[in-house]
């Protein structure tokens, strides 16, 4: 081991060490030797970031011991945790097939590489192979983008300027000509109509020599009047003889995605071609229910959506390919579930009627009728053997909290144990504090009691963190081991392999989509009974969505606020406004509020991002709130110091709270009336709506100014679709519809499946894979009769693909 080894390990060396395997598909290449070594010293470093907590979830045997797909999840939530960019959304690698000698390609069949394809040699093989696409079967599920309607076969005489046609001619003459300042191909041709026209390729000398004299084509394209006549420029073309199957005129014709250096109709031509081979695909779809909802076949789907006849059946052809997709998903997620519920006894947790009225009854407000029917769902749930797995949504403010606490309560008058998890230090510190809050303790020492007069005996709390003193770590991991501590919150910090439960019987994951697969396991296997599992997200999820992605979950929804919350009024405010904004919030912070005041977002790392928040906030304090207390926090500060910011805010010490995206979620300030967002246009609508949550929970009229310098045409839309509501669903939905589940779900993508033809968000055609999912599993649990074959191959590529999610 050389010193070099041993120097400290900084935040962006670690960044740029994880950013370059990821790069490399995470085969632990980044540096010589692997990844582990490079990871100890980080952690040895002793490190008080979440990055490094999350390190501490690594197994025994380290990075090198996982199986890829956990690699990925796990190192995707330490680049989060660095402040690093999320990964591109890229499509999953085709799975790798194994090398033997070489077959035929008739032997091959589907799984002939293109190269037996007219006209792919191994350079343009190359190409597609970027994409993922490397045998004929690749090239047949590369569907087209959308189609060209060249079906109207018209003669030269009868063209209509403008719009889309074909028509069928004789070659009179082509030759290579100047157009422009490049080389292209002229030619003249003419139909039976006995009327000539002229058509024109700039760019393409070689079409000319293509084009042979008398030959017969068909062209396709627009029509354009040039020096008075019709005139076709760039058409599609193609030579036709008697009984030609068209490729890319006269019909309905595909248009692919362009691949890299890759034309569309090149794609075309090859998709064209490959077709041949449709009728070698297996059946993936049971008979019966392709009968019963009036399915085409596999072959006749495939053939269809490259070329249909009709709209109408491209709109069949990719229902039932929709369908194909989304089948063997919702059959790998209720496996998931079927499978996690039979994992084994969980310890049943129950609290009587009269402590938990007691509860409801200690706090200073009724529970809304949609808390009341979540926490009956949850004590259900907890009450039962089979281990829950339930996911509890609700927007910002509706109060998961006190409906959280009350399992957390049943769990401990069960007398077992539970833990409470945030993604975040700041978040977990104020799901201590509101639990102390709720439960009424003194906040002293690692280990914390309450003595509520509902229970007959006193709860302990302990917060565990990165950035706790070693010492505290120690004696709180010690006394967790014992069965001293009855609620246990904290960060990553609580899967750690040192820590062990004395008897945990539930656990709550706040924020699912910053854990990855792989936490959640780790939580799992904090204890010898599965443990009943909530997730809680503030982020509203549409439930096509989450019937995907949270398939294996139940879900229970608080689409309720709590009574006389006063929407928060949300104004953009354009640019010559900005002076009369900061007027409007000193006006508040006159009247006795505080604001918040979110900074731009800076794509590149945290570090930039902190840079920039901290030039925003020594802004405002010299030239526009000199006279004002302000607080900043960042990702790059200390737990303590972020802590010590927010504190002072918290406490009405500061008026304004200058923040980078960390306050994101859950922070609770009531006395805070105004959120202004800079550099609105850069966030996505829900998280604007989240941060606009952290305003309006007090009595006051509470209002969100978003400023953004020179918006584009789209984010306009966003924001006065903000200004419009105040229903976290509908902005959900929005975001989604405009940005994509792959943008809306950042770093999490690594869950997202890749669909072809379905949409998330095609509800209906969800909800029909849902249902159609649980019948084929009630009928045959295992997948085993013949004709669930082809659904068996399709899940069990689901799971090969996600090795690391089935426990
Ligand atoms: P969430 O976690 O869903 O964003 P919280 O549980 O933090 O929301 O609750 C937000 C605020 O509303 C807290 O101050 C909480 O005490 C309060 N609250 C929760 N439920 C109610 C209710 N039924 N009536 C009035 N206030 C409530
Ligand atoms: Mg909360």
């Amino acid at each position: 081991m050389t010193s070099a080894h041993q120097a400290t390990i900084t935040d962006e060396r670690l960044l740029k060490v994880l950013e370059l395997e990821r790069r490399r598909g995470f085969q632990d290449t980044a540096v010589a030797g692997g990844l582990d070594r490079i990871l100890q010293n980080y952690v040895a470093g002793s490190r008080d970031s979440l990055a490094a907590d999350v390190i501490r979830t690594l197994p025994e045997a380290g990075y090198r011991a996982l199986p890829k797909h956990e690699r990925n999840v796990w190192l995707e939530d330490v680049l989060h945790a660095l402040g690093g960019r999320p990964a591109p959304v890229r499509k999953p690698p085709a799975p790798r097939r194994e090398r033997t000698p070489k077959p035929s390609a008739q032997e091959l069949g589907l799984d002939a590489p293109v190269t037996v394809l007219k006209g792919i040699g191994t350079r343009l093989a190359a190409d597609f192979a970027a994409h993922n696409v490397r045998t004929v079967r690749d090239l047949l599920l590369t569907f087209p983008r959308t189609h060209s309607d060249f079906s109207n076969l018209v003669s030269i005489d009868a063209l209509t300027p403008g719009e889309d046609e074909t028509v069928r001619a004789t070659v009179w003459s082509a030759h290579e000509k100047r157009l422009g300042r490049r080389p292209g191909t002229e030619a003249t041709v003419m139909d039976d109509s006995g009327t000539t026209m002229r058509v024109i390729w700039f760019n393409q000398p070689w079409v000319a020599k293509q084009l042979k004299p008398n030959s017969q084509v068909m062209l396709a394209g627009k029509v354009r009047i040039r020096d008075g006549r019709p005139t076709f420029e760039n058409p599609q073309w193609e030579p036709w003889k008697e009984g030609a199957d068209l490729a890319h005129t006269g019909r309905l014709v595909p248009v692919y995605s362009q691949m890299g250096d890759i034309k569309p109709p090149t794609i075309r031509k090859f998709a064209h071609q490959a077709l041949d081979y449709a009728d070698m695909l297996p059946e993936t779809l049971p008979e019966e229910i392709r009968r019963r909802l009036g399915l085409m076949d596999i072959r006749e789907a495939v053939r269809k959506a490259h070329y249909p006849d009709t709209f109408e059946e491209l709109a069949r052809a990719r229902r039932r390919l929709a369908l194909d997709e989304l089948l063997p998903l919702q059959i790998a997620v209720l496996l998931r579930r079927r499978a996690w519920q039979a994992s084994g006894t969980a310890r049943p947790l129950r609290i009587d009627e009269q402590t938990k009225s007691a509860y409801i009854d200690s706090l200073p407000f009724a529970l809304t009728g949609a808390q009341e029917k979540a926490l009956a769902e949850l004590l259900d749930d907890l009450a039962r053997e089979i281990p829950m797995s339930r996911l509890l949504q609700g927007d910002v403010g509706s109060g998961k909290t006190v409906v959280a606490a009350a399992g957390l309560l049943t769990a401990v008058a069960s007398g077992h144990q539970a833990v409470m998890m945030a993604p975040t230090e700041v978040l977990a510190d104020q799901h201590f504090r509101t639990l102390i809050e709720v439960f009424g303790a003194t906040d002293e020492g690692p280990v914390v009691e309450a003595h509520p007069p509902y229970l007959d005996r006193p709860l302990r709390f302990a917060m565990l963190k990165g950035s706790m003193k070693a010492a505290d770590k120690a004696a709180v991991q010690e006394a967790i081991a014992a069965g001293d501590v009855d609620i246990a919150t904290g960060t990553h910090a609580l899967i750690q392999d040192g820590v062990s439960f004395a008897s945990l019987g539930f656990a709550i994951v706040d924020e699912q989509h910053r854990f990855g697969v792989l936490q959640r396991a780790a939580l799992r296997d904090k204890s010898d009974h599965p443990v009943h599992m909530l997730v809680m997200t503030a982020t509203p999820i549409p439930r096509s969505l989450y019937l995907t992605l949270y398939g294996d979950l139940d879900v229970s929804v608080i689409d309720e606020l709590p009574p006389g919350r006063k929407p928060v009024t949300t104004r953009w405010w354009p640019p010559e406004e900005r002076d009369r904004a900061y007027e409007f919030l000193r006006a508040e912070i006159e009247r006795g509020r505080q604001a918040f005041v979110i900074c731009p977002l800076v794509e590149e790392s945290e570090v930039l991002q902190a840079k920039s928040a901290v030039q925003e906030y020594e802004r405002l304090k010299a030239e526009v709130f000199s006279d004002l207390e302000l607080e900043l926090v960042h990702g790059r500060l200390s737990g303590k110091d972020k802590d010590a910011a927010m504190q002072r805010f918290k406490s009405g010490e500061a008026q304004i709270l200058v923040s980078t995206s960390v306050v994101e979620v859950g922070i609770d300030v009531p006395n805070a009336s105004v959120m202004m967002i800079e550099g609105a246009d850069r966030f996505g609508l829900s998280q604007l709506h989240q941060f606009r949550g952290r305003v309006g929970r007090g009595a006051e009229q509470s209002y969100c100014l978003l400023l953004s310098e020179d918006p584009s045409f789209e984010a306009q839309q966003r924001l006065r679709l903000m200004e419009e509501t105040n229903d976290g669903f509908r902005l959900a939905q929005a975001d989604l519809e405009m940005r994509g589940p792959g943008e809306f779900f950042g770093t999490m993508q690594s869950g997202l499946p890749d669909l072809r033809v379905a949409d998330l968000l095609d509800a209906r055609l969800i909800q029909l894979a849902r249902d159609e999912a649980t019948h084929v599993l009630d009928e045959d649990p295992d997948l085993s009769r013949p004709e669930h074959a082809g659904l068996a191959q399709s899940v069990a590529r689901l799971f090969e693909r996600t090795s690391g999610e089935q426990h």
